[in-house]
């Protein structure tokens, strides 16, 4: 059915403004701290929230040459602004589908199993990346798998291995860096890759020749070594879409869990869970006007959630509220992971 044409859309009411110039400084500080190696950079799930349309040309302008996804959906909006040997898909191929579809576009397939090894040689083979577990056990090759003739058999560029506890001070560090050092040197690759964000900053005995850095790009701060270093990239806006005023027993949202003891002046922001603003946010939770904290009231809402106006008597219909986003500070009011708080945030953003 074709959809009549449509006037272009009114404004939204929420916006994500991207810093572009953090996300640039951040890729060339994580670069800089990467010592020999380059960083490349992790562009999973929309860049992490905040937008792979936006986010990957800045990374190649700063010089990312090297794009991770996990899904091969994720691929095409990435090959809109990089050649198609720079990108590579985690999972790796399921079916022989995904392999085919990693041949006829160029992008390169991480092999996790000797499964994904035959699929891929089955196609038609040509260069991809390996993932070798080494302690994680999550997505990899098992060690004792190597010696297969299947891997003798791939054209390796990136060989892979991803750290379980580098975010921490954890024995298993080494043991995971001990274990790639051997990886590297019973199977021949063009290239070889550790560190994310936090691997990083554990220095340059697990830099090798390229790290993989996706939270710290986005403003996270995963590891104290990061503090001061790491700028903010993403900033979401609410606009304000009504304010009213509530008398002393007047009660606020489902459930009517706050119930006002004096005349209030409360705004309705246009943000709910659905956009990301999880109710974890909870009593603590506040929105922003010009530095000026706006309590929240009562229940988050799908769509809404309520503030408190008492300190802003400026604030009105049609104005911005700012979302407190600096990572850390957001993750111990939340109880959320850093990783959450960028990743739900939701699909009605215009992100500008
Ligand atoms: C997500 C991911 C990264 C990026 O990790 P951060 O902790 O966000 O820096 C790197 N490598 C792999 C394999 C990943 O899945």
């Amino acid at each position: 059915m074709k959809l009549p044409d449509l006037p272009p859309e009114p404004p939204r009411a929420l916006r994500l403004r991207l810093d572009r110039d953090a996300l640039a400084e951040n890729w060339r500080v994580l670069d800089r701290l990467s010592g020999g190696a380059r960083a490349g950079a992790a562009v999973k799930a929309d860049a992490y929230g905040l937008g792979t349309a936006e986010a990957v040309p800045v990374l190649q302008a700063a010089g990312a040459r090297d794009f991770f996804v996990a899904h091969w959906c994720e691929a095409a909006a990435v090959l809109a602004h990089v050649p198609a040997g720079q990108v590579s898909v985690l999972h790796g191929p399921l079916t022989a589908q995904d392999a085919a579809y990693a041949k006829a576009t160029g992008v390169k397939p991480v092999i996790n199993s000797l499964r994904q090894a035959r699929l891929w040689i089955d196609a038609g083979g040509g260069p991809c990346d390996l993932m070798v577990d080494t302690g994680m056990n999550r997505l990899g090759l098992p060690m004792d798998q190597l010696g297969d003739p299947l891997i003798g058999a791939l054209e390796i560029d990136v060989l892979l291995s991803h750290l379980a506890s580098a975010d921490e001070d954890s024995a298993l560090n080494e043991v995971q860096l001990a274990r790639f050092t051997s990886v590297c040197t019973q199977v021949p690759s063009r290239r070889r890759s550790l560190a994310n964000s936090a691997g990083i900053s554990l220095g340059g005995r697990y830099a090798f020749d390229l790290t993989r850095p996706g939270l710290a790009l986005y403003g996270g701060i995963p590891c104290p070594a990061l503090n001061g270093q790491i700028r903010q990239v993403g900033y979401p806006q609410a606009a304000i879409l009504q304010t009213r005023t509530i008398q002393p027993g007047d009660t606020v949202g489902y459930n009517a869990i706050f119930t006002a003891e004096r005349e209030m002046r409360v705004g309705v922001a246009s943000l709910g869970y659905a956009d990301g603003f999880l109710r974890c946010w909870g009593n603590e939770g506040f929105l922003l006007h010009k530095g000026v904290r706006l309590p929240l009231l009562g229940k988050i809402s799908m769509d809404m959630v309520v503030v408190d106006l008492e300190a802003a008597p400026d604030v009105h219909e049609g104005d911005w509220a700012d979302v407190p986003y600096d990572l850390p500070q957001a993750a111990a009011i939340t109880g959320l992971s850093q990783y959450e708080l960028l990743t739900v945030i939701g699909r009605r953003f215009a992100r500008i």
